[in-house]
């Protein structure tokens, strides 16, 4: 009431993929000025964290764009336009650098901020009328190691569990993941399902975070080995008879080259390249598997590394070996990291083609083409580059042409240096965003000023499958526009004959992708954004038949496997995969002692782009550091609040001193959100199925200055 709040409006909150539902306090003159959680929302039941507290001010904060831009060369100022030339110039430098180069010599970056009507349009006008095949989103530096693990084990992507499950689990390993500064609603609701049931925490990670401290176990691993620590432990549930013959029988393929693999690593080999003792290693084994119901979560422990997708696989191995699966508490779910990461593996394109349908499924084309009005011939027969490897190939000189649609490469991608020369060789680059003033707008010759957030109409998925609403609650500012207008003006530049619909409204893009959906996997032909809005979310599957019989969607958990062999494999099984352990990452030696880790802090978001403009966001963490352990300190004579220099093989970075047993003597940590700081160290070794990279395996030196 204090600040002149007149009307309340409802969102979903944009950061994390916890799926918080929002409220947004307008005041008189239409101004957003607070915010506040949902109290009847079963995500958050009422709390946010201290992002989504100030969320409101994101509307207003400095370096927003107004106006498109255009200029021959980066190196000259910048002129306003109007949005006609400015797509028509996307247009045509596209048209000509493939006629010239091929098709895919241009390239698309998108992100998991977008909401997925845009998702599903800008994967229509980039597979259906451009016509590249080099077409990625942020997400690989995310979960790819999730999708590609899943689609190994269970034969799609797809998290089975939900939050839910937190409230009938006897056991729980967290393995690379700290809930409390990641993910904190989710935090929230794991600890208040502990305090009710008294379950082990169980928490995997080499540094002592916040969940860490939090934890009854925490084994503090070395880096990279997070197979040894898995293959050990089924080593001791096979031995031990722990496991569950009846549903591996009943639902797996693969149990003897698994057990061949595992019978490799009893405990005490496992110790010594692990780093966790053997009777821990038991200890730990025995508490999950005889538990009635075990649940298991990670987010980019797991999965930023070159080990990310056998990492998952592993965590999918334990769970199906144990018979956790499909069954209330006994789960494996990743933590996805963005507030609509979701929405890009079930609906951009970027790994293939809308709802989980494949470019190498030649029914998939089909079905795709026709609904389209595409020849399925256009579209390619195997998906094409990602991120880090469309950037690779760009440093060469193959990709001549880049559209950035909301996200930051020369802050986000491991080893900035070797970015910033890639996006030198640009002949032609186009920047939307909300914001002009990012790092990669130095290198457009076009910006494009996009809404941002709850400017936008359209929907979200979240971690456990939930999709949520986001209404608009404001206007961009000056001429800017929601991404989906942004993405409609350039595909009718591009769809010249009118060949292709591109509906305007985003109710009308959902209801295309509900049919487009029906009878797959991921059906939501049962939602319309109104019983979305009305029910703070629906998780899919959610169908048409239940919507046509008055079924409700549960308020709760809903889990996509059973107990009986429902996997997507076509014999309705699970795979248990044997995991050889490899050393494909860098490790410290004599001339880079240090292990390099980086990651989140509770305050910012990403590269900064919003949260570093958000008042008490900003206060409470306005400059890089660097985790340091006091003994190592001590010996090199560095002081608390010292600037020292850390040197990778890549580059170095000038960053102050704290102190912390949280990081062991031979580790540094280093928060990634800040540009020209952990990303000019971190190392491009990519993960071999997911191309993830490993931002938190490298090596680096640390030098008092
Ligand atoms: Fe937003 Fe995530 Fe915080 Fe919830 S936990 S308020 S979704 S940032």
């Amino acid at each position: 009431a204090d600040k002149g709040v007149v009307a309340w409006k409802y969102a979903t909150c944009g950061y994390c993929s916890t799926g918080c539902s929002i409220e947004v306090g307008l005041n008189a003159q239409g101004k957003p000025v607070a915010s506040r959680g949902v109290a009847d929302a079963d995500v958050n039941r009422g709390k946010l964290c201290l992002k989504g507290l100030a969320e409101h001010e994101i509307f207003a904060a400095s370096g927003r764009g107004t106006k498109p831009l255009m200029r021959g060369h980066w190196h000259e100022d910048w002129q306003a336009t109007d949005w006609d030339a400015a797509t028509l110039k996307v247009r045509d430098e596209f048209r000509r650098i493939q006629a010239q180069y091929g098709r895919d010599s241009v390239a698309v970056i998108s992100t998991g901020q977008l909401l997925t009507e845009e998702f599903y349009t800008l994967g229509k006008l980039t597979r259906g009328l451009i016509g590249t095949n080099n077409y990625d989103g942020n997400t690989t530096l995310c979960m790819a190691s999730a999708v590609s693990g899943y689609k190994r084990s269970f034969g799609s992507d797809g998290p089975p569990g939900s939050y839910e499950d937190f409230s009938h689990t006897d056991c729980l390993i967290a393995w690379g993941s700290n809930l409390p500064e990641q993910h904190p609603i989710i935090y929230y609701r794991l600890k208040d399902a502990q305090e009710q049931r008294k379950f082990p925490l169980i928490v995997v990670d080499p540094r002592v975070t916040m969940l860490a401290q939090m934890a009854d176990i925490h084994l503090p691993l070395t880096p990279g080995t997070d197979v040894v620590l898995q293959n050990a432990m089924m080593h001791v549930i096979f031995k031990e008879g722990l496991e569950d013959k009846r549903y591996i029988e009943a639902n797996c393929n693969g149990l003897e080259a698994l057990k061949a693999e595992v019978a490799q690593w009893d405990p005490a080999k496992a110790a010594k390249v692990c780093g966790i003792d053997e009777e821990t290693i038991r200890v730990v084994a025995r508490l999950f598997a005889k538990a009635p119901a075990a649940m298991q979560i990670w987010t980019m422990g797991i999965n930023q590394s070159t080990h990310g997708s056998d990492g998952v696989v592993g965590i999918n191995n334990l769970a199906l070996i144990t018979g956790n699966m499909g069954k209330p508490g006994g789960t494996s779910l990743s933590i996805t990291g963005q507030c609509n990461a979701m929405g890009t593996r079930e609906w951009s394109s970027c790994s293939g083609l809308p709802n989980y349908r494949y470019l190498e499924d030649a029914q998939h084309r089909k079905e795709i083409g026709e609904a389209w009005n595409v020849d399925p011939e256009f579209f390619p027969k195997k998906v094409g580059l990602k991120q880090t490897d469309i950037f690779k190939v760009m440093e060469t000189g193959q990709i001549k042409g880049l559209w950035i649609v909301a996200t930051n490469p020369m802050s986000s991608l491991p080893n900035t240096a070797s970015v910033r020369r890639a996006m030198q060789q640009l002949e032609f680059c186009v920047v939307q965003d909300c914001y002009e003033d990012t790092e990669c707008n130095q290198y457009a010759h076009v910006y494009l000023p996009a809404g941002t957030w709850a400017e936008k109409d359209g929907v979200m998925t979240n971690t456990e499958r939930r999709i949520n609403r986001v209404t608009p609650l404001a206007v961009p500012p000056g001429q800017a526009k929601p991404d989906l207008w942004i993405f409609n003006k350039i595909a009718e530049k591009f769809n010249e004959d009118g060949r292709v619909n591109f509906p305007e409204k985003a109710s009308d893009i959902f209801l295309e992708m509900a049919r487009l959906s029906q009878g797959r996997f991921c059906d939501i032909s049962g939602m319309t954004h109104e019983l979305l809005e009305q029910r703070r979310g629906v998780q899919w599957p959610y169908t048409a038949e239940q919507a046509a019989r008055g079924e409700l969607p549960p308020v709760g958990g809903k889990r996509l496997y059973t107990q009986d062999a429902t996997f997507r494999f076509p014999d309705g099984k699970a795979k248990l995969i044997a995991l050889p352990f490899v050393v494909n990452y860098e490790v410290p030696d004599e001339q880079y002692p240090f292990w390099l880790n980086t990651g989140r802090l509770v305050e910012h978001w990403h590269t900064r782009t919003k949260t570093g403009k958000v008042g008490n966001n900003n206060k409470f963490s306005p400059i890089p550091f660097v985790e340091l352990n006091p003994d190592t300190a001590a010996e090199m004579g560095i002081r608390r609040g010292e600037y020292v220099r850390l040197v990778s093989r890549r580059s170095d970075a000038v960053v102050m001193a704290q102190l912390t047993q949280r990081v062991r003597r031979n580790m540094v940590f280093l928060p990634f959100h800040f540009h020209d700081c952990a990303n000019r160290l971190t190392i491009a070794l990519l993960d071999p199925y997911s191309r993830q990279p490993a931002f938190k395996q490298g090596a680096v030196r640390v030098e008092k200055i």
